[in-house]
């Protein structure tokens, strides 16, 4: 395993989070939250559903962002492989 962040390969530091490798060091940068500032969250965002209840749930909101950052990152991605095969194709050609 390797941290996707620092490359560390030190195994006794690295975790699977989500199914990302991250390492000891690297997790405390990752600015996961914890419960109370999610709770803090969950309370801020449906006190403003009361004005609105037709809007998503709090969760509703995180499962729909997680879905389009992964759209997102999947076409930017494809995006750079396109370039990275077309150079090696260009390349060949010269
Ligand atoms: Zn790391």
């Amino acid at each position: 395993m390797r941290c996707f962040s620092c490359g560390s390969t030190n195994q006794s530091q690295i975790k699977s989070l989500y199914g990302y490798n991250v390492c000891d060091s690297c997790e405390p940068t990752l600015g996961l939250y914890k419960d109370n500032t999610i709770r803090k969250h969950i309370a801020s965002y449906e006190k403003n559903r009361e004005a609105v209840p037709e809007n998503p749930t709090y969760a509703q909101e995180v499962d729909y962002r997680v879905e389009a950052m992964e759209e997102f990152y999947i076409r930017r991605r494809l995006k750079l492989l396109h370039i990275q095969a077309r150079l090696k194709a260009i390349g060949k050609q010269d």
